[in-house]
């Protein structure tokens, strides 16, 4: 049997969501375990020995997150060494380690650091891939006990890199995990569970588990079992079976961002682009230039919030502005041809909305953005009419921009593509 604890006041205060214990059971159902507890603690030491010393009787694995920062609240080695009868000592492994990551980023360890390298002398460090605090392991009572830190990130990366092989390794299960994850853009997590209804084979033993990861969802095929090749097999009729529900929604497997995918695209095409945005404010260019090397395919980008900056920097002609307004299909094909023209570029990309929370009218609610897109065979304009705060608007209309890039590039339909859109 498996238990979680989460460490930390702030989880007890409210003030921050305890989404480690979610993603740790989430991650583990998934590969075919479950979770007979989770229990929350906060950051005193007698409170956390106690956790660790009252699992259930049955329970084999602890996987505890938080307190293993560097400051003073941070006190779980300690209370794990006071509960298990061991003392803190620098451990030489976890400190190789740390000078390890630093020196593959060009750093020196500083104090604080070095004070998450004291952990309880009998402990196994555990590698943090994309943090400085590592984690570790201890036996007690015939129990094993994963600690990892607290932050989000870095307790998903250990979880998915290092626990769930360990527990698969030492529950005597002769079971080996593969997976596949499939990138979703422009349908709901509620639309897409739909259109799967009875998708998968309940005899192929594949699940499929839903990670909503807003704008975006992404969808993780595990199969497990002892043989490799079944599983890849099994894996990929899954794969395809979802593939022909929605397969134009999916735009990448793996880590590929909707950016990169976009990238490539261009980049194999030999095609460039310049953008010209209005209400996303510069989010387009930064979610292009977030892949790297995306300079090969990315000319420029244009925040043209203002009338006059339109005019004076994409070529928007007055009268087009004061004729449709800034939020129209009209402005958006001039800013996209006008962008397009002064870089010089393959494609222009134009973006105009209404982001909220003012701003709407009857025949322009809050929401409405248009985007289109010039080439050389011509501009084609969409609107669309978002929901939510004027942070996931931007968001959606960024994303949405890269996905009729994507569907454009792709030759793929555009209309009624999804149920946001
Ligand atoms: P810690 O390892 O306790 O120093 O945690 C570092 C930060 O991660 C905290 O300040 C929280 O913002 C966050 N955090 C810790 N535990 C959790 C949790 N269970 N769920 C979500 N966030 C957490
Ligand atoms: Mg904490």
């Amino acid at each position: 049997m498996i238990e979680i604890i989460t460490i930390g006041d702030e989880l007890l205060c409210g003030r921050t969501q305890d989404t480690n214990a979610g993603m740790i059971a989430r991650e583990l159902h998934t590969a075919g375990f479950t979770v007979a507890r989770i229990t929350t603690t906060g950051d005193t030491r007698d409170a956390i020995s106690a956790a660790l010393l009252s699992c259930l009787r049955e329970t084999r694995f602890v996987i505890v997150t938080g307190g293993l920062g560097p400051t003073e609240d941070d006190l779980t080695a300690e209370a794990a060494a006071a509960a298990f009868g061991d003392t803190l000592a620098l451990h030489p492994e976890a400190f190789a380690m740390l000078q390890r990551w630093l020196k593959r980023r060009n750093r020196t360890i500083n104090p604080s650091q070095q004070k998450q390298t004291i952990l309880p002398s009998t402990c196994t460090p555990i590698a943090n891939p994309v943090g400085t605090a590592c984690g570790f392991i201890m036996r007690h009572h015939g129990r094993h006990y994963l600690f990892m830190p607290g932050v989000p990130a870095e307790a998903r990366a250990i979880t998915e890199q290092f626990v769930l092989a360990y527990i698969n390794e030492h529950s005597g299960r002769k079971h080996i995990i593969r997976s596949k994850t499939l990138r979703v853009f422009g349908l709901w997590e509620s639309v897409i569970q739909e259109k799967l209804t009875n998708a998968l084979n309940p005899d192929a033993d594949v699940s499929l588990g839903f990670y909503p990861h807003f704008p975006e969802v992404l969808l993780r095929l595990t199969a497990h079992g002892p043989a490799a090749a079944v599983l890849d097999e099994r894996l990929e009729r899954a794969r395809n079976a979802i593939v022909e529900r929605i397969g134009e929604h999916i735009y990448a497997e793996g880590d590929e961002s909707l950016a990169a995918c976009v990238g490539k695209l261009l980049a194999d095409g030999g095609t460039s682009l310049a953008v010209a945005e209005s209400c996303t404010g510069g989010l387009l260019s930064h979610l292009i230039t977030s892949v790297p090397g995306s300079s090969a395919w990315f000319e420029r980008g244009l925040v043209v919030y203002s009338n006059a900056s339109k005019t004076q920097l994409a070529g928007v002609e007055e009268t087009i502005l004061a004729r449709h307004g800034a939020v129209s299909a009209a402005t958006a094909q001039a800013l996209a041809q006008g962008v397009r023209s002064c870089a010089g570029s393959t494609i222009g990309v134009g973006i105009t909305g209404i982001a909220g929370p003012g701003g709407g009218t009857q025949e322009k609610p809050v929401g409405t953005v248009f985007f289109a897109i010039a080439g050389p065979d011509g501009c084609s304009v969409h609107q669309r009419c978002f929901s939510g705060t004027r942070d996931q608007i931007k968001t959606l209309s960024a994303f949405t921009a890269l996905d009729l890039l994507r569907r454009t590039l792709l030759g793929l339909n555009i209309d009624g593509q999804g149920n946001f859109l």
